[in-house]
């Protein structure tokens, strides 16, 4: 034990270039050295690959990882290659003969890792292949799939149960990012785990700073301003529809940015050509749907901002979690409006399977209700998957805001849920305004609305603050829109009416907003000869062909940018490099170091 010990850290430097293990990794790669099953939650970014990669360093026999994406599996098999590590793929875009090869190298002993994906399983003679094999242990990537993605993933992930039956002896180790405690029961049992250790690490990702912003007529200025400070840095933007997407790339292109769409009505090699250059930072920013984003190994993603308000806040954080995986300061804003709801609300109504309807409206909801909350987020997040986390300080916009006085708005919110009541609740919210401010218009005379109490109580607040309290209600789920957008009083709003609850609003909300385009001003200082070292990383990635974050991350740079190693042992010194990254690219960037320094 105790030489496996050393080992386990002379292989952690040696191999992986890293000084130390983060939180969770060592239990981790103690439990599958000792061959116990293991189940890890770990934030995206974690390091969740290092511990299952580390440990078959020190065993013998190849490890099985099962894995959704091919862009997932190719990404991990080329940073392997990086490491001088024996690993391959099986997918179904390889040739019989690449399929063959790949077979006897895993059946002679010389490759480490195994990458398949969940549907091979179901090929029955595909398990009898790997019988033949020298497997000691799998790994289940992505494990919360077996429980609640999309139906394609789930079905194939279902099988990964067959395992345990036909490798009764082999230990399994399942890793996620994402699981409430219902998909956490939901992989231990259909995996079959066998008294697992679990490790679960704080959800918190303190290197992300939230925030929400209400998206208004004014919300592209604000996104501009929002890139024009991470210029240069990579990032998404996830976009409602196929349209907007494109929209959107078309509008940024406009503005001389970097950029592409992504979704799903593009052709494989369309998509496949756009994800490439993003990962070699010829693309800047991707606008993508969902669509784009499980096999993104991308460490240096800057930033992710949403247009819209996500379909569940498992969605969410997954999306968010891939800003930052390097672990430096990187920023998540979410753009959203109280019309999101209703209308993805009505999309679950037309389209979902009734099964499941219920659930997917109220995961939806606590989306909306994290969107409108004035709490920390990380918090909110946290609590969602039953965790907890105190505040985060200043790293989301309501623990900065926190000091910005709330106004109590009960008495304007009661005059326009009455207002909307005696009118019949037929009306949208500019009409109720209209009423309230005692407008003579042609459609409130037609309709007697002058002659009610209401008419005209509102006078002493204008019609765009009468628009924010009717948003503030819809946020707090007081009324709701119909098909036709008619609003109506819900048993919250009842409430509200009757003085049983207050409304409660950020004092700022109520004062016109002043739209700004922000210079790059950014949080995180680079060290001055970063760009220098980035110049040197993307020369490097284009001449061997491989994205520029293999060869090294944001991290390493920044390490190297700010310590200048002159020698070989300096240079191994710093976090990333190991022995042989150093054979492949030290001497290029101890040359520009040097020369830097001026030694
Ligand atoms: P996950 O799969 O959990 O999202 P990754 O395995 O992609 O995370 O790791 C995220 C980043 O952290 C990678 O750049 C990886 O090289 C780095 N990393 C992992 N373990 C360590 C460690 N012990 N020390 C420093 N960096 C690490």
């Amino acid at each position: 034990m105790s030489e496996s010990l050393t080992d386990k850290y002379k292989v952690l430097k040696h191999t992986f270039g890293f000084p130390g293990f983060r939180e969770m990794q060592e239990e981790a790669v103690d439990a599958i050295l000792s061959r116990r099953d293991l189940a890890m939650l770990l934030p995206t970014g974690g390091g969740k690959s290092l511990c299952y990669q580390l440990p078959t360093l020190l065993m013998d026999g190849i490890t099985i990882v099962v894995s959704p994406l091919i862009a997932l599996m190719h990404d991990q098999v080329l940073a392997l290659h990086e490491l001088g590590i024996e690993a391959a793929m099986i997918s179904s875009a390889q040739s019989p003969q690449e399929q063959q090869q790949t077979f006897t190298k895993a059946k002679n002993g010389i490759l480490k890792f195994l990458y398949i994906a969940p549907e091979r399983l179901a090929n029955g003679g595909f398990l009898s292949w790997l019988a033949m094999l020298d497997i000691n242990y799998f790994v289940i990537d992505e494990a919360h799939c077996i429980s609640e993605w999309g139906h394609e993933f789930r079905d194939d992930y279902r099988r990964l149960g067959e395992l345990r039956c036909a490798f009764p002896h082999t230990p399994i180790a399942a890793f996620t990012a994402t699981a409430t405690p219902k998909v956490r029961e939901d992989i231990l049992s259909q995996l079959g785990l066998r008294d697992p250790l679990i490790l679960r690490a704080p959800v918190l990702r303190k290197n992300i700073t939230i925030s929400v912003r209400e998206r208004d007529s004014g919300w592209r200025t604000e996104l501009m301003g929002i890139l024009n400070k991470h210029e240069g840095e990579s990032g998404i933007i996830y976009a409602f529809s196929r349209k907007e997407t494109e929209e959107i790339a078309e509008f940024l292109s406009k503005k001389a940015l970097k950029c592409s769409a992504y979704h799903a009505g593009m052709s494989p090699e369309q998509r496949q050509s756009v994800h490439q250059a993003f990962l070699n930072d010829e693309t800047q920013i991707i606008v993508a749907t969902v669509a784009f984003g499980m096999g993104i190994d991308k460490g240096d993603i800057r930033f992710v901002i949403h247009t819209s308000l996500p379909k569940t806040i498992e969605n969410y954080y997954q999306e968010i979690g891939r800003a930052g995986r390097d672990g430096i300061d990187s920023e998540a804003v979410l753009f959203y409006s109280g019309s999101d709801f209703y209308n993805k609300k009505r999309l679950i109504d037309e389209g979902s399977d009734p099964q499941y309807r219920e659930m997917i409206l109220a995961k939806l909801r606590s989306a909306m209700d994290y969107a409108t909350a004035e709490e920390c987020r990380h918090r909110l997040i946290a609590s969602y998957f039953s965790d907890s986390v105190e505040h985060c300080g200043d790293r989301c916009d309501n623990c900065k805001d926190s000091l910005s006085p709330k106004t109590d708005i009960t008495v304007p919110a009661q005059k326009f849920l009455s207002c909307l009541y005696k009118t019949g609740e037929r009306f949208g919210a500019t009409y109720i305004s209209e009423v309230l401010c005692g407008e003579e218009k042609e459609k409130i005379l037609s309709n007697a609305h002058e002659k009610l109490s209401v008419f005209g109580i509102g006078k002493d607040l204008s019609k765009s603050i009468w628009s924010t309290v009717a948003k503030r209600l819809i946020e707090l789920g007081a009324i709701e829109p119909d098909e036709y957008k008619a609003l109506k009083l819900t048993a919250s709003g009842a409430e509200i009416l009757k003085g049983k609850q207050s409304v409660h609003i950020r004092q700022e909300r109520l004062s016109p907003k002043k739209a700004s385009v922000k210079t790059k001003t950014r949080d995180l200082h680079a060290p001055i000869h970063f760009e220098d070292f980035k110049a040197l990383r993307a020369a490097i990635a284009k001449e061997h062909r491989i994205p520029a974050y293999i060869v090294f991350g944001d991290k390493t740079l920044y390490e190297l940018a700010e310590q200048l190693p002159n020698t070989k042992e300096e240079m191994l010194g710093i976090s990333g490099i190991g022995e042989v990254k150093f054979e492949r690219y030290g001497e290029a960037f101890l040359k520009l170091s040097r020369e830097l320094s001026g030694k």
